[in-house]
């Protein structure tokens, strides 16, 4: 290689990073005016109960509709979010979004026990006072506590053992339901389980994928169902592509699902295409 070939080398190496750098530059200055410049917006993902194929629910999923790069997916801009500290008031117009949105779908009969799932980060933790922002939500969109879920992943347990366990309890007693998500990727012991108040684990999509490919993935996944079943928690299976991967979880006797083998995540309208529809009279 000669001096000048490294040199080139260098040169593209570096305006390639520098790339990523200026859309990552980029993407945070936006972040800031995200919100108020309204291109935040929510879709969501149908839950599945497993044995019937009814909708059981849906998952708030965030979306940043970027004015000239497109839709950012959150994988792009939560990590910005929660480093930057705009997770909070970003955090909170979701929890009221998502609120708003069950309000407005259950002017129509929805099926039984309908729950929506919203996501927190670890960072929600932090602030003290998230306990009374989610009660005073609640009261101000008229949402039973019962029909809202908080997903939280083990990344939060690991925080402040003390504090998020007493958060956890406070907001259990007000009545939301609260998942363990991405359940198996984390560091968590299973002693965990029983310390924090879940009502539901969501295994991983990452055991899901390869439950048919791997004898390993579904001895994991078959553990995973046995141990929330003699808990008393209820068990929800992420990312399900295929007809086999739902057999498979259906023979385990698995409660509920989500997936793209159902439906990816979608806007609000389509969800409400998939309740009861009214018979028409006469
Ligand atoms: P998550 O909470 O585990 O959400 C599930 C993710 O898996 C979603 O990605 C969903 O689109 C994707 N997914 C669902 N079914 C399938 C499937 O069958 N195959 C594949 N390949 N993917 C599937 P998404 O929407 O990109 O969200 C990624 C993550 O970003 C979420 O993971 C969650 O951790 C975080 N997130 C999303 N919205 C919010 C939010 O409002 N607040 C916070 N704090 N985090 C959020
Ligand atoms: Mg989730
Ligand atoms: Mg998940
Ligand atoms: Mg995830």
């Amino acid at each position: 290689q000669t001096t000048e070939e490294r040199y080139s080398s260098y040169r593209f190496y570096d305006s390639e990073v520098n790339a990523q750098l200026q859309t990552r530059l980029r993407l945070e200055t936006d972040l800031g005016m995200a919100l108020e410049r309204q291109e935040l917006l929510l879709y969501y993902q149908p839950r599945i109960q497993l044995e019937t194929g009814q909708l059981v629910g849906a998952e708030a999923l965030l979306r940043w509709q970027h004015p000239t790069l497109g839709m950012v997916l959150p994988a792009e801009f939560i990590p910005i979010a929660e480093e930057t500290g705009l997770i909070l008031p970003i955090g909170e117009w979701v929890l009221r979004t998502a609120c708003n949105q069950l309000k407005q779908w259950q002017s129509q009969p929805l099926p039984e026990g309908f729950k929506l799932s919203v996501n927190l980060s670890a960072r929600q933790f932090q602030q003290p006072d998230l306990v009374e922002v989610v009660q005073q939500i609640l009261a101000e969109t008229a949402v039973k506590a019962a029909a809202l879920e908080l997903e939280v992943t083990e990344s939060l347990i690991m925080a402040d053992v003390k504090v998020t366990t007493e958060m956890l309890s406070q907001l259990h007693q007000q009545g939301v339901a609260l998942a363990l998500d991405d359940f198996g990727t984390g560091y968590s012991s299973l002693g965990y389980l029983r310390q924090f108040p879940f009502d539901t684990l969501k295994i991983d999509r990452s055991f899901v994928q390869d439950v048919t490919e791997s004898s390993e993935a579904a001895a994991v996944v078959k553990a995973i169902v046995t141990l929330a079943k003699s808990l008393g928690l209820g068990i929800v299976a992420e990312g399900i592509e295929t007809r086999s991967q739902l057999t498979y979880l259906q023979s385990l006797q698995c409660d509920e699902g989500q997936g793209y083998h159902f439906a990816r995540p979608e806007p609000a309208a389509a969800i409400a295409l998939r309740f009861p529809q009214p018979t028409s009279v006469g």
